[in-house]
């Protein structure tokens, strides 16, 4: 029987242009192909993942090369594309994110290939959801998102990545207004919901594990390229590499409870050859995040009585910190200060949502666990 959704991943080890260009479009090909997805002449909005202002080196942005393959493969339909992200850098000013295009090699990427970079400036709000115009203004949205391990969702792929159509400071305030990780999994899906990409591409080939997103998680060479046509169906299967329950994943575990099909690995169809011989078994999950796979495993009641004795809190690494003060301008909760040259946290006002850890540019912020976290060894 046809299955509703359809995912392809395809081994692939190296960001040089012509091999991986052949790659990303093999993964497209075993789900049908661009035109399955995209209308010639179409206008296309891509949403790369371009988290901070940091070298496409360190695996913490969609790889510039990843960007172009797929730049490539939309200009075989002859479409109009135009690149955007808002990253979390400094409250989203545009010369910042400009800053962002230009270090991560998006920028380069962009003029070599006559995509148009644009900024988030123009909003639209649906349910009372501020997002880019720009997702109205294009026919499509692309989303080719970054594999990484995420402190406060799990895991960062198909539907965080959409995330970053939240404008600029529009981003801390969802932080703030949604800030325990099943409200904020939900916000992502109604984002989700709403952006409806019509093909996700994800570059895992060399993505973050640990504390990700950002720089206090570690490099980790995935090996793969994974094509979805749909973002949720891809986490699904990314779960499933990652052998992970589905309901490790805050997204995914929103999704199961709200029934949606992209969720339940039967609907999708994998393919390629390599899908059988993957399986990541020793993924470090982030500390923050051994929270959610052991409650998960709990009977109801005892689950609810440990959450509230496990928590994990962001720690500042004075030695390391370069009193930057990136994690002050986005903390959500305005918790953070500079007190006589050291970055302090009011604890009693944080929300544990590691905004500040992930726009920490030098790996400053590790993860402070409560007494019974340390007990049980997590
Ligand atoms: S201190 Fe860090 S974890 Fe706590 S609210 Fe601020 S940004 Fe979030
Ligand atoms: S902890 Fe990181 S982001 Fe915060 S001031 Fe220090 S170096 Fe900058």
């Amino acid at each position: 029987m046809r299955k509703l959704y359809s995912a392809s991943v395809v081994k692939c080890h190296t960001y040089n242009p012509d091999e991986l260009f052949l790659k990303v479009k093999e993964a497209i090909g075993l789900i049908g192909g661009i035109e399955k997805f995209i209308q010639p002449n179409s206008k296309i909005l891509l949403k790369p993942n371009l988290l901070m202002d940091v070298d496409p080196e360190k695996a913490i942005t969609t790889h510039p090369e990843f960007v172009r393959a797929v730049i490539k493969i939309l200009r075989g339909v002859n479409c109009k594309i135009y690149l955007g992200d808002s990253p979390s850098v400094f409250g989203g000013h545009i010369e910042d994110i400009l800053k962002v295009y230009e270090s991560t090699g998006i920028k380069a990427i962009a003029r070599e290939e006559n995509v148009e970079l644009v900024t988030f400036e123009k909003r639209f709000i649906q349910d009372s959801l501020l997002l880019a115009q720009w997702i109205k203004e294009c026919d499509y949205v692309v989303n080719l998102p970054k594999l990484k391990t995420h402190s406060f969702m799990v895991m960062t792929a198909g539907v965080k990545n959409l995330f970053g159509l939240v404008p600029g400071v529009s981003k801390l305030e969802a932080h703030k207004n949604f800030y325990q990780p099943e409200k904020f999994a939900g916000m992502l899906l109604d984002i989700y919901g709403i952006v409806k990409p019509a093909l996700t591409v994800i570059d895992a080939i060399q993505g973050i594990e640990g504390d990700g997103p950002a720089t206090s998680g570690i490099k980790r060479d995935f090996g793969f390229v994974l094509a979805a046509s749909d973002a949720l169906a891809a986490d699904t299967v990314l779960a499933k590499i990652m052998n992970l329950k589905s309901r490790a994943i805050y997204t995914n575990q929103e999704a199961m409870r709200r029934k949606l099909s992209a969720a339940d690995l039967n609907n999708i169809d994998i393919s390629g050859k390599d899908a059988a011989s993957f399986g990541i078994t020793d993924i470090k999950l982030p500390r923050a995040s051994l929270k959610q796979a052991l409650i998960y495993r709990l009977p109801e009641p005892l689950a609810r009585l440990l959450k509230r004795m496990l928590y994990f809190h962001p720690r500042i690494d004075s030695d390391v910190c370069r009193l930057c003060e990136a994690c002050i301008k986005n903390c959500p909760q305005k918790t953070m200060s500079n007190k006589n040259g050291r970055i302090v946290i009011d604890y009693a006002q944080c929300i544990s949502c590691f905004c500040c850890q992930e726009v920490c540019p030098y790996a400053a912020i590790g993860t402070k666990k409560s007494l019974l976290a340390k007990i049980m060894g997590m």
